[in-house]
């Protein structure tokens, strides 16, 4: 009764779009938006895959996000792009200008690409990962609504901001690490309490600032901590700057989305872009004495080993979801209308 469902990646991909096309989106902006849905499925960070369905439907089902955006280019340099979403999808931004900026990169070095005006709310590797497929270095963030608190207090300003980098190995798939910068992703702390468990302590605070191991607590006008302290305070500011004021995206404290009825941030990506080649032609080489260099002092698994395993699984079995995921993406896929 409660066996998960077995879907090839085809079929999953095919059900999101459908969902989210059902749920008010264009066929243009669906696409790039379900395939970071099904790459996180497909990878196994449940975090990021269909738990968050409902809230890009609901982000476009209440106007708060457009889901038939038509990002405008509004700077073009040598090295550098900017781009409107449209308020719109961030993914749809980056499927339209991938191949120019990976031309830029390889004309000049690097090239940037700056998206305003655009909600994300997805993981980020998959941005990245084909650059690096393609022997380029790659970096992004991106800045959420406040969500974690300031150091030394308790409120929350600056989103859990995520940061990932890829780059490219010889004879190997790319070396990848794709983090937020609070102890535990909002996503991880959700899922915590859609499955009653606690979270560890030092993970956030409840409203008041007192220290709590209940997620609901947290997620109900609390905080999340950064990790590191300090240290990782100072990266979610660096991505704050970064993605919303380089870009000219709202900070995550200027975010006004509208509460519970819809949950996509609008803030701002930053994607930096390196073409190795232009500088030194032994780096994938080097990536990879670095890499055993780790493994030989006794890194037991490297960033990105645990995706990939569960990759090769998904390409050879297909992916295996829960019978609610299942139900919730069919009713979507027909044209249910979500709960507020
Ligand atoms: P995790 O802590 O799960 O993982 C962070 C990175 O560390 C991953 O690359 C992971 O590799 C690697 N890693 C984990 N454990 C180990 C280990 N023991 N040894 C070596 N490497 C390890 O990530 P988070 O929970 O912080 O973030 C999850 C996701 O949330 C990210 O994809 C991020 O983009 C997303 N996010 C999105 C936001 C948004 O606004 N759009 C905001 C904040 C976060 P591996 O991949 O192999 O597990």
């Amino acid at each position: 009764m409660n066996e998960p469902t077995l879907l090839s990646l085809d079929d999953l991909r095919a059900l999101i779009e459908r969902a989210l096309v059902r749920g008010g989106m264009s066929a243009e902006n669906a696409g790039p938006v379900a395939e970071t849905m099904l790459v996180c499925e497909r990878d196994g960070v449940k975090s990021h895959g269909l738990l968050r369905l409902l809230g890009f439907v609901r982000s476009v089902q209440v106007g708060w996000a457009n889901g038939r955006a038509q990002p405008r280019i509004v700077e073009m340099h040598a090295s550098m792009c900017v781009i409107d979403a449209d308020n719109g999808f961030a993914q749809v931004c980056l499927t339209l200008t991938r191949d120019r900026l990976m031309d830029m990169a390889r004309a000049t070095g690097v090239a940037i690409l700056l998206t305003r005006n655009a909600h994300h709310y997805a993981a980020l590797w998959p941005d990245i990962e084909p650059f690096a497929d393609q022997g380029f270095i790659a970096l992004s963030c991106v800045n959420s609504k406040k969500r974690m608190a300031a150091w030394g207090g308790t409120k929350p300003v600056t989103g859990t901001n995520a940061l990932a980098f890829a780059c490219p190995r010889a004879d190997h798939p790319p070396m990848i690490w794709d983090q937020s910068s609070s102890v535990m992703s909002q996503g991880d702390v959700l899922l915590a309490a859609n499955e009653g468990r606690e979270v560890p302590p030092g993970v956030g605070c409840d409203a008041d600032g007192a220290p709590t191991t209940s997620p609901s607590r947290i997620l109900d006008g609390g905080a999340l901590l950064p990790f590191g302290g300090h240290k990782g305070a100072s990266i979610a500011v660096m991505v704050e700057l970064l993605a919303a004021a380089l870009t000219g995206a709202p900070f995550g404290f200027e975010d006004e989305s509208p509460g519970a009825t819809a949950t996509t941030s609008k803030g701002g990506q930053f994607l930096l872009v390196v073409d190795p080649r232009r500088a030194n032609l032994g780096f994938g080489e080097r990536v990879n004495d670095l890499l055993a260099a780790l493994v030989e002092a006794g890194t037991e698994r490297l960033p990105g080993d645990r995706r990939y395993q569960r990759r090769s699984r998904a390409l050879a079995e297909g992916i295996r979801i829960t019978r609610a995921e299942h139900d919730s993406l069919l009713a979507l896929a027909n044209g249910a209308v979500p709960a507020r």
